[in-house]
């Protein structure tokens, strides 16, 4: 049987209460607490972890993406920080110096060039 969480709304107490799945809607919780009956249910998110995955999609979210200005380099330095913080060691070294360099105003083109060593013209 699924264990449900409830929050009191008198007191605010936490308390699970184990339910079979198609008895949830008829279940009546009572706050062990304070014996209030005003009880909303809280969701559970236990084994949803998220994953790198969603996590960097969450980032790349197209409503922050749109408020990027691209002609502000301090901007996008914040941006990249953040995304660096999220990836962790797998970012690795260069994002540090791309950050750098945008948060000293250093325009993102200029910053490609002298580090896109694969590229040549
Ligand atoms: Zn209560």
């Amino acid at each position: 049987m699924p264990e449900y969480d409830f929050r009191c709304k008198a007191c605010g107490h936490t308390f699970s209460v184990m339910s079979a799945v198609e008895a949830i809607d008829e279940l009546e919780p009572v706050c062990p607490q304070c014996d209030a009956t005003d009880i909303s249910r809280l969701i559970r998110r236990v084994g949803i972890v998220t994953s790198e995955d969603t996590r960097i999609e969450r980032l790349m979210d197209p409503s922050r993406m749109a408020a990027l200005d691209e002609g502000d380099p301090r901007a996008m330095g914040r941006f990249m920080r953040e995304m660096a913080n999220e990836l962790g060691e797998d970012a690795g070294p260069e994002i540090h110096e791309v950050i750098d360099r945008l948060e000293a105003g250093e325009s993102p083109e200029s910053i490609d060039q002298s580090l896109g060593g694969d590229e040549t013209l």
